[in-house]
């Protein structure tokens, strides 16, 4: 890949190296846990309580398993036909499969043999397939909800208002085990906004919590990514969910 592409392809801040060896990794995976403690610590969390879900989407099999020598346990994708692809040829490795991304209703039946977790459901019909299908091969699935809070139109995710009704309606599905609400802030440098998306998401998480406890699972909070998961964690965000930080650029060129 020439260096070229990799700054056509980024922002400034994400334009970080393309980590390759275990030693790469280990020290781009330090760099993330030690800014997770840092934006923690700034607002009197505990680190641990803040979980790094790495994001591998369009990163090879070969650097992933750089990436899981260095101690990584857990891969997000957000395209399902990747996602299982990249499960089936790295079966021999323990890992937790998380789909993170818009899910159609012909691949839910690869999500429930594969996944162990999906993080946008923002859909009955889906969730109903779903649980059918897990039901089938005697699996469970940890899901999120996705919230869109930035009222922005092209984004997937549930109106705030709708989400109480969409919990309720979940309940039904005994095989989908729901962890919590997730959310992408609006794509801008603005730092008020990103922090405004985020607190939006994590006010409807605590009055569900007070309100609906049984509705919200451990009331998990998905949000912030490689260029706004300090501002997340300080917002509250349970899962970070983190790519181009840990993996380097994108190549989108395959
Ligand atoms: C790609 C992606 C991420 C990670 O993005 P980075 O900016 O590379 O950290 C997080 N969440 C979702 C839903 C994604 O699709």
């Amino acid at each position: 890949m020439s260096l070229c592409y990799i700054l056509v392809m980024t922002t400034p801040e994400t334009a970080v190296h393309v980590a390759t060896s275990e030693a790469e990794f280990r020290r781009a995976i330090d760099i993330v846990y030690q800014r997770i403690a840092v934006a923690a610590q700034r607002v009197d969390r505990a680190p641990e309580d803040i979980r790094l879900l790495p994001v591998s989407k369009t990163v090879p099999e070969d650097r992933m398993r750089a990436a899981y020598a260095a101690g990584l346990r857990q891969f997000g994708e957000n395209k399902v036909q990747e996602a299982q692809t990249k499960a089936e040829a790295m079966n021999d490795l323990d890992v937790h499969w998380a789909v993170i991304g818009a899910l159609q209703s012909n691949k839910t039946r690869d999500v429930a043999q594969f996944a162990h977790e999906f993080q946008a459901l923002d859909r009955l019909r889906i969730a109903r397939r779903l649980d059918n299908q897990l039901q089938e091969f005697g699996r469970s699935l940890d899901v999120y909800v996705q919230v869109n809070a930035s009222g922005e139109h092209t984004k997937s995710g549930l109106h705030p208002d709708d989400v109480e009704d969409f919990l309720e309606r979940l309940q039904e599905f005994q095989c989908l085990k729901v962890r919590g609400l997730m959310t992408m802030a609006l794509h801008t440098t603005d730092e008020a906004v990103i922090r405004q998306n985020f607190a939006v998401v994590r006010g409807l998480r605590d009055e569900l919590r007070e309100h609906r406890p049984a509705l919200i699972g451990d009331g998990g909070l998905s949000m912030g990514m490689s260029n706004d998961y300090e501002i997340a964690i300080e917002e509250g965000a349970t899962v970070v969910r983190v790519g181009s930080a840990i993996f380097g650029a994108r190549d989108y060129s395959k």
